[in-house]
């Protein structure tokens, strides 16, 4: 019995002894059992460039950056890509420097710029010419561009007179570039209009400044054109949505696709929300380079899936040119997962179709 009581007493002393520790351990179990999930950390950021909106959307921080950062980071590469690069509507932009030049002579650019405009004569090339950053002078006297050449007292609907005069300024044959030394050359006074693909190069920059943060998860998107890699924190994949093709102020859904932790580049281009309308006629930002005149056909918004948002860009904006046929007949000798949505009028809306590439996106 005594000996009972010793370990009794041994016990007590010892229990006394460590009463804090065993307080913080009950405490802490307690913590552990009643805690909070560790929040989902999705950190966003809004902004504006190259006339249009940026949403981005990052999960799992880099460590050695702050929010501020980030930020700074993001808006300087943007800055230097649409004010100093690449705008129309910064007339002491490299591109606006290198439209008011003089032709003949080789003109010393930005690696940027030099490699944007040789993907777009590239794309030119593949797209049989729908895609052309030519067109500059027919999409500023059409009201589209920084509208330089458009006089108020003139119709925004130009004569078959004027429309032929511009098309004679018009030509991917007279730019040339070089990547090394970056370079670009023009044989005649043509004017260039990056709109059509420098949204999409530009978020690829993002993309590859994130890559090299390890940044394992994130959504970029500048006016519609996306990069998207990993997974969300909760495990489940970004979900990408392609809008139905109206200018309604809510965008709606017209179908989700689903990226499923792949790294993803989609551009998506419409004739929905920058057009105007005379005489009820819908006149489209897309210029159709062969007519000099804003597409006019059925189909009514393209989303591509390409290995680049640069690439997506370009061939989104080419399909628009080129028509729902051509595009898919493109599209599948590319091996090209593109969505494209056609108008119809008798049945009161739209009909879609998509590549066999485009079908494993469609699966949840
Ligand atoms: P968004 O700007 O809505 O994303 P796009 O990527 O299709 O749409 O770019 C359209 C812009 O590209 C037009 O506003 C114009 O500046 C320019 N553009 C118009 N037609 C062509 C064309 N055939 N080839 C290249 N660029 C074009
Ligand atoms: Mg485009």
């Amino acid at each position: 019995m005594s000996g009972d009581r010793e370990i009794g007493s041994f016990v007590l002393q010892w229990i006394k002894r460590l009463r804090y520790t065993l307080i913080f351990l009950a405490l802490f179990f307690l913590w552990v059992l009643v805690r909070p999930e560790p929040a989902e950390q999705i950190y966003q950021l809004n902004g504006a460039t190259m006339g249009t909106q940026y949403q981005i959307l990052v999960a799992g921080f880099p460590d050695r950056l702050s929010d501020n950062e980030l930020a700074d980071a993001i808006a300087q590469r943007l800055y230097r890509l649409d004010r100093e690069l690449m705008s129309t509507y910064a007339p002491d932009s490299e591109l606006s420097r290198f439209n008011s030049s003089e032709p003949g002579p080789w003109v010393s650019v930005s690696p940027e710029l030099a490699l944007v405009i040789e993907r777009a004569l590239y794309f030119n090339q593949l797209t049989g010419g729908a895609f052309d950053v030519t067109v500059g002078p027919l999409v500023n006297r059409w009201g589209f561009g920084p509208l330089v050449g458009q006089r108020v007292d003139q119709s925004r609907i130009p004569s078959d007179a004027e429309i032929a005069e511009l098309l004679q300024l018009t030509g991917s044959h007279r730019l040339e570039v070089s990547l090394s030394p970056p370079q670009v050359r023009k044989s005649a006074q043509v004017y260039v209009d990056l709109s059509g693909i420098a949204k999409g190069y530009a978020a690829d920059v993002l993309a590859d400044y994130f890559d090299s943060l390890n940044m394992p998860s994130y959504f970029i998107e500048i006016g519609g054109e996306l990069r998207i890699k990993g997974l969300k924190p909760d495990g489940s994949g970004w979900v990408p949505a392609i809008e139905k093709p109206l200018d309604s102020p809510e965008p709606e859904v017209y179908q989700i696709f689903y990226s499923q932790g792949r790294t993803l580049a989609v551009a998506g281009s419409g004739d929905y929300r920058n057009y105007f309308e005379e005489d009820g006629v819908r006149y489209s930002h897309e210029i159709d380079p062969s007519t000099g005149r804003p597409v006019s056909h059925s189909l009514a918004a393209v989303t591509v899936i390409a290995p680049t948002a640069m690439e997506a860009d370009a061939l989104a904006t080419a399909f628009m040119v080129m028509g729902e046929q051509k595009s898919y007949d493109l599209a599948q000798s590319l091996g090209l997962a593109v969505y494209l949505i056609s108008k119809h009028p008798e049945q009161d809306g739209f009909t879609e179709r998509f590549t066999p590439a485009f079908e494993a996106y469609l699966e949840q």
